[in-house]
């Protein structure tokens, strides 16, 4: 081991002077291969470990070849990457700037005057975001129109029955009255049970229990 330390430092002092001969005097392992030059930075005598495995693989079958160091191969490879994101924001906005035209109001929109489901509905059935919310607006109003005239209207039937019905007249139109009362208060319709169902459902019962 003694033996190996001495030839390692007698090697070193040698590669040593050659350097301080060259001007290099990089010292240690730099000094120790520097016969490789960077076709791209114009480097010289630089080490092994400044390519990259492939291109030693290629300079070692083509001693002609050019090499470019790790540092030249990764700055071109952040370029390129540069390059990929500046096109990628270019297309992005272009992509936006495509236009839909509305089928109710026949307007040439950008895709964000829409949303998503009416795009996918096609030209022929697509509306923009403005024409639909004025159409759920306008059948929101007529609901409410229709509403207030069904409750105008058991209004002044309760009234009638009320002045000269019976008393049956009188309940009906009261409850119909009440029931339109009631859903323009909850937004909620009445819920009625058919009376067929209920029936079919206790005859059944009343069967099963017979036998
Ligand atoms: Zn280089
Ligand atoms: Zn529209």
């Amino acid at each position: 081991r003694g033996a190996d330390l001495v030839r390692r430092r007698r090697r070193r002092r040698g590669l040593a002077a050659k350097s301080t001969e060259k001007g290099v005097l990089s010292g240690g392992m730099a000094a120790w291969a520097g016969n490789f030059d960077c076709a791209s930075c114009g480097r010289q005598r630089l080490i092994g470990a400044e390519f990259s495995k492939n291109m030693l693989e290629k300079k070692r079958k083509d001693p002609k070849a050019t090499l470019r160091c790790k540092q030249c191969v990764e700055s071109a490879a952040a370029a390129e990457r540069e390059q990929a994101a500046k096109r990628q924001a270019e297309r992005a906005p272009a992509a936006d700037d495509e236009k839909h035209t509305c089928s109710a109001c026949k307007a040439a929109l950008p895709t964000s005057a829409f949303n998503r489901t009416q795009l996918s509905k096609g030209p022929e059935k697509q509306r923009c975001q403005q024409c639909v919310a004025a159409s759920e607006q306008e059948s929101q109003a007529a609901v409410e129109e229709r509403q207030r005239k069904a409750l105008s209207e058991a209004k002044t039937a309760m009234q009638r029955a009320e002045a000269s019905g019976s008393v049956a007249e009188k309940l009906a139109t009261s409850a119909a009255h009440a029931a339109l009362e009631a859903e323009r208060v909850t937004g909620l319709k009445p819920v009625v049970l058919g009376r067929g169902r209920t029936r079919g459902a206790s005859r059944r019962g009343r069967g099963a229990g017979a036998r």
